[in-house]
């Protein structure tokens, strides 16, 4: 493990002051960084210590939406009353997460930036990774890639994002405010993560030195027609081999929104538009959930030992719908 310096900032203003242009790294929990850092993924000359900031607050937010401070843990944010009642498709997918321990240590802007999952990536013996050392290739293409993407892809890199909780906010159009020296911003939920394109070092589009300081959540939760379904391994503590957030507004009937995020096949998580297209104005009939779930694999193009993605894909799909339309 590299040598690095340790900064307790007594305000966000001093945390931005003492970050650089690159080796600066923010931590919360550490229960991603501080692994990679351990194993030689990652190499700071700076870890910013952002607990002390005031950021550790849920609150309402004046058009009716509701704001979740970057250093909130999971497991409170999963627990707290409005989270639960107004969007319980969240706190269905942080709870999904991980396992209890990591959920009470992990913070919400930790979770957002967590690396996408490879084990090319995490294990610094593997030479050929574009993500850890971009031109040396990438071993995952004609190694051993079950666990990767079978959409958004490029030649650079097949790693898929890990997160639970950022397939809810994808389906939920969250967004992630954030600050760096020219001030704060922004970034739309679809924005925040990125797909590899010729370029699989980075994973948001973060600009150098900026801190996320909240979630924003819109005022529409969904509360009454959303489901989360992860599909895995085992039954707890493991990454989604396919997860779906769905959430359906239901008019008489028939479906009158959907919002349909998918985890664990691309490199960021993945709104199905076309399923949620053909979901309006259909009730939620064999027919029409089948052709929808259908739809969300047209581009898929799966690697070697992953092809079984594309039916899990869409079998998850038809059941977060029944659950989330209450017809399971
Ligand atoms: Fe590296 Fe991405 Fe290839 Fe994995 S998939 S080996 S992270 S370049």
């Amino acid at each position: 493990m590299n040598a690095f310096s340790y900064v307790r900032p007594a305000s966000i203003d001093d945390a931005l002051r003492a970050a650089r242009e690159s080796g600066t790294f923010f931590i919360g929990g550490g229960t991603n960084l501080l692994d990679l850092t351990k194993s030689g993924v990652e190499q700071p000359d700076v870890l910013i210590d952002v607990n002390r900031l005031g950021m550790d607050r849920i609150e309402a937010l004046p058009d009716g939406g509701l704001r979740i401070g970057a250093s909130v843990r999971n497991s409170d944010a999963a627990n707290d009353e409005q989270v639960r009642r107004r969007y319980p498709l969240l706190a269905q997918a942080l709870l999904a997460g991980a396992s209890v321990q990591l959920r009470n240590m992990a913070t919400m802007a930790g979770n957002l930036m967590q690396r996408t999952r490879c084990h090319y990536f995490v294990d610094v013996g593997f030479e050929h990774c574009n993500k850890r050392k971009p031109g040396s290739g990438c071993a995952a293409r004609e190694g051993h890639n079950r666990i990767h993407a079978i959409l958004g892809a490029s030649e650079q890199c097949v790693a898929v994002n890990p997160s639970d909780m950022s397939v809810a906010l994808a389906a939920l159009d969250a967004s992630v405010r954030v600050r760096g020296r020219d001030g704060d911003r922004s970034i739309a939920f679809a924005d925040f993560h990125r797909l590899p394109g010729d370029d699989a070092r980075r994973d948001t589009n973060l600009a150098p030195g900026e801190m996320i300081l909240a979630i924003d959540l819109p005022p529409r939760g969904f509360a009454a027609n959303s489901h989360y379904e992860k599909l895995r391994d085992r039954a707890s503590f493991a990454f989604a081999l396919v997860s779906v957030a769905a959430a359906l507004e239901i008019d008489g009937g028939k479906v009158h929104e959907a919002r349909i995020a998918l985890g664990g096949v691309a490199h960021k998580p993945w709104r199905a538009h076309q399923t949620e297209r053909l979901l309006i104005g259909h009730a939620l009939d064999t027919a029409a959930v089948n052709a929808a779930a259908k739809a969300a694999i047209a581009d898929a193009k799966p690697l070697r030992d992953n092809a079984f993605k594309l039916e899990l894909v869409q079998r998850a799909i038809v059941r977060a719908l029944h659950t989330a339309g209450g017809l399971a």
